[in-house]
């Protein structure tokens, strides 16, 4: 299988080709960064590296996610987004895109995440209304978006587990001194550090307390699911999948 990586130059990009000489079955066909570096073999041409490409890995930044999907429909290639921080115009070129190539969007690759997130889907659906869910996230300094991809992706299994929509019961980061609204799901953000990334989802009801929580302590965790995603996305049908199809574990909501 080949593979392009978008973003090739960032923290992901290099975690991920550093996972990639422990899967010698998996060969890099191009990377592809904001400026070339001939040094690290990274061009910034997308077209001309995905043409014999299998899969692209994409975690750059959400202003290039539409373009970049348009490409992999230009020459057949499956494409996972590991990008946060997609607005509508990305999400929206991701269904499009879906229809003609395989497409994985995931805010979190990792196995723990993709566990945590069902964990929370049954939690919420098990646990009555009345328990108040709040969603606490901490990573690095330079993380450009919040609440997390991920923070959210947890608050959308908590509205779903919920049987609601997560639009309606989103809630913003706490300032002042407004109360909480009932079924509201809260988030709060640490910035700091070198956090790789910590997420915590509370729910709290009288008298008794339950927290769901992954931490984790290296890049090579999400580099790793990328590449299982990426071989598993490699040859499937035209269509929108998800991590917890790639690692098996979907619980019934
Ligand atoms: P980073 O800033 O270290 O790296 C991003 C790289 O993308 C940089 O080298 C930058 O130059 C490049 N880039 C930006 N825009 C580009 C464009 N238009 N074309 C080509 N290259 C471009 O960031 P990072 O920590 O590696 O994270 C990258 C993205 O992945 C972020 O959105 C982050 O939130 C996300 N992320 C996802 C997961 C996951 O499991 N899905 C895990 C960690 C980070």
């Amino acid at each position: 299988m080949r593979v392009v990586i978008v973003g090739a130059a960032g923290r992901m990009g290099c975690a991920i080709r550093e996972a990639l000489a422990h899967r010698p079955e998996i060969q890099l066909a191009g990377a592809i960064d904001r400026e070339a570096d001939a040094s690290r073999g990274i061009s910034t041409d997308l077209d001309s590296v995905l043409r014999g490409a299998d899969v692209m890995i994409d975690f750059s930044s959400p202003s290039s996610t539409a373009a970049n999907l348009a490409a992999c429909v230009r020459h057949g290639v499956a494409a996972l987004v590991g990008t946060t921080g997609l607005g509508d115009e990305a999400a929206r070129a991701a269904t499009e895109a879906s229809s003609r190539i395989p497409v994985l969007v995931a805010a979190n690759t990792s196995l723990g995440v993709t566990l945590l997130i069902e964990l929370v889907r049954q939690a919420a659906k098990a646990l009555p209304a009345d328990f108040d869910i709040e969603i606490t996230e901490g990573h690095h300094r330079h993380k450009k978006d919040a609440p997390s991809g991920t923070a959210l992706a947890l608050g959308r299994a908590a509205a779903d587990g919920r049987g609601l929509s997560f639009e309606a019961v989103r809630g913003s980061t706490r300032e002042g001194e407004a109360p909480r609204r009932a079924g509201e799901i809260g988030f709060s953000v640490i910035r700091a550090g070198d956090l790789v990334g910590d997420h915590d989802v509370l729910f709290a009801g009288e008298g008794e307390r339950i927290t769901l929580g992954h931490q984790a302590t290296d890049r090579a965790i999400f580099a790793r699911g990328a590449l299982k995603a990426a071989s598993w996305l490699s040859g499937r049908a035209p269509g929108r999948y998800q991590m917890v199809d790639v690692l098996g574990l979907k619980t019934s909501a």
